[in-house]
This record gives structure tokens, C-alpha cells and sequence, in this order.
């Protein structure tokens, strides 16, 4: 077989894994016949800018062209990629895998796909494997069962893994309750006024998060993390169930108590707080 005709349909297709980000499933094909991934893509798609142009931006009429070459659905293909996420949501997804599911991973070894990279792992806010639902490790850090070490949680598992689905239902299908998750988790990431000081520990940057959850900042200082602005809000993977815990109880408790955690921030972090709610008013106002 030749790429000298673009639109050769390739004569083996190599399954995807479930859960498979597009660029990986390329790359796999690549490794197989031999070709730089690059040269993959733009077999099927000659304009192509990269790969993770096309794990982000793909149009329908790429997901065509690959679904023709790789026999397959446009639907299936476009399912691969983030082209679907909300624009605010992509503050969450990385550039490279953050995280791994070291059962899928086994599973994935023993189909002859080692190589193979989830959707999953470059979404920052998910904390458990949507293939298999076992918790999710950081990269490099080996099985979930190993993070035992970790800081003790501050929050019910329940309210993680519900603050968690809010932010499902609205990456990967653009549901959303009275607000936008991602506008929360922004939220509860500013800085708030730091009274009344903590005796015991000197707190660099007191988030709005410690009102919610309180200790937060506490058990932030004391494991020496670094916490992300609101602007890309990706936590580590140990500290992730405490802020989608928070999500969790902030969409529960309603726009009141946005109010009240308005009024615990000053300066630049009060206007920045304020242009937020403002926003989240606007795309709650009925339309009329
Ligand atoms: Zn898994």
C-alpha cells in the first residue's frame, strides 16, 4: 500500500480501546504501518495542522475524511476527540496525559495496546476511570491503591464523586444545573481575604475553597502543594476530591451563599469574583 492516493481506505484498522483519544488511536495505526504519526494524519486528512489540533479541533468534515480511511463512523470518530467540550471546560483539559487507569492499562497491554491513551487522562477534573470506575493515579505514580499515602481527605466521597458527575454532565454533554460547574471550580480558586489569620500556619494563598471545605488551606500549606489560579484550575490528583467536593456543595446550597462568599474577597480578587457571578446572572437571566 501506497499514501500516494489520500483517500485509500486503510486495509487493516487497528480496534480502538474504549475510552481511546484520537491522536493515540492515530499513533497506533502509525507504529503499524511503519509511518510517523504526522504522515498517519495526513494520509487521511492532508491539511491537518497536528494531532492535538485534531484531538481539539476537529471539524466534520476531518472526522468524514478519517472515518472514511479508517472505516469507521464520523460519529465514533468525533466521540474520540474534545472537540464537543464546552470552551470554558477546556481549561481543564491538558495537553499531555496527567493521569492513567492502571486497570485499563493492564487490559489494554494484554489487547495489543500498550501505547494506548484515554480521553480520560487529559480531563483534570475527573478523579475515577469512566471505563472501568476505579480511581484514577497520577502519571508515573503506579495503581490508585498506592495513593493510601496521600493527604487525608477533608470531604465525603460522596460529595467528590457528585461534584465530579456535574462536571461530566457538562464537559462531555453540555448539561448543566442552575450554573456552570466550571464557573464554580473558578470560584472557589480565587483568593480570599485572609481573616482571620491562622496562628499555627502561615497561608500563602487562602483560596475561597478553605470557607467551603474548611482545612483546605491548612492541609495545602502542610503538603507544600502549589494551587493553580482560577484561569487553569488543575489541581493534582490528591487534592482534586476536596475541590470537586466543594462544586458539589456550592451548586447545593444555591446562589445565596455566592453572596456571602463575594463579600470574603477583597481587591482584584473581589472584582474577579464579581465578574464571574455577573456572568453566571447573565447566562441565567429567561429569555424573553
Ligand atoms: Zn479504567
Amino acid at each position: 500500500m501506497t499514501f500516494s492516493d489520500g483517500r485509500k481506505q486503510l486495509p487493516v484498522v487497528l480496534p480502538p480501546v474504549p475510552d481511546e483519544l484520537l491522536s493515540s488511536w492515530i499513533a497506533r495505526h502509525a507504529g503499524f504501518y511503519c509511518v510517523s504519526p504526522q504522515a498517519m494524519l495526513r494520509h487521511a486528512v492532508p491539511n491537518a495542522r497536528s494531532l492535538k489540533a485534531a484531538d481539539d479541533h476537529l471539524t466534520d468534515e476531518q472526522a468524514g475524511l478519517l472515518a472514511h480511511i479508517f472505516r469507521r463512523e464520523t460519529s465514533e470518530i468525533r466521540r474520540m476527540t474534545f472537540a464537543n467540550t464546552p470552551i470554558s471546560a477546556r481549561r481543564l483539559v491538558t495537553a499531555k496525559a496527567i493521569q492513567t487507569c492502571s486497570t485499563c492499562a493492564t487490559r489494554n497491554e494484554r489487547a495489543d495496546a500498550t501505547a494506548a491513551v484515554l480521553r480520560s487522562w487529559h480531563q483534570a477534573w475527573r478523579i475515577v476511570c469512566p471505563v472501568c470506575a476505579n480511581p484514577l493515579s497520577a502519571a508515573g505514580q503506579g495503581s490508585g491503591a498506592e495513593r493510601g499515602d496521600g493527604p487525608p481527605s477533608l470531604v465525603h466521597p460522596n460529595d467528590a464523586l457528585n461534584g465530579e458527575r456535574l462536571l461530566e454532565n457538562y464537559s462531555e454533554r453540555g448539561v448543566q444545573t442552575w450554573v456552570s460547574p466550571i464557573d464554580l471550580l473558578r470560584l472557589l480558586l480565587i483568593r480570599r481575604d485572609p481573616k482571620p489569620i491562622d496562628p499555627d500556619h502561615w497561608i500563602e494563598t487562602p483560596k475561597i475553597l478553605d470557607l467551603v471545605v474548611p482545612g483546605f488551606d491548612r492541609l495545602v500549606a502542610e503538603t507544600g502543594a502549589t494551587i493553580p489560579t482560577a484561569d487553569r484550575p488543575i489541581l493534582p490528583l490528591s487534592l482534586r476530591p476536596t475541590l470537586l467536593a466543594g462544586v458539589a456543595i456550592l451548586e447545593r446550597s444555591g446562589p445565596k451563599s455566592i453572596v456571602e462568599l463575594h463579600s470574603r474577597t477583597i481587591g482584584p480578587h473581589h472584582a474577579y469574583f464579581g465578574k464571574i457571578v455577573a456572568d453566571i446572572l447573565t447566562s441565567n437571566k429567561p429569555h424573553t
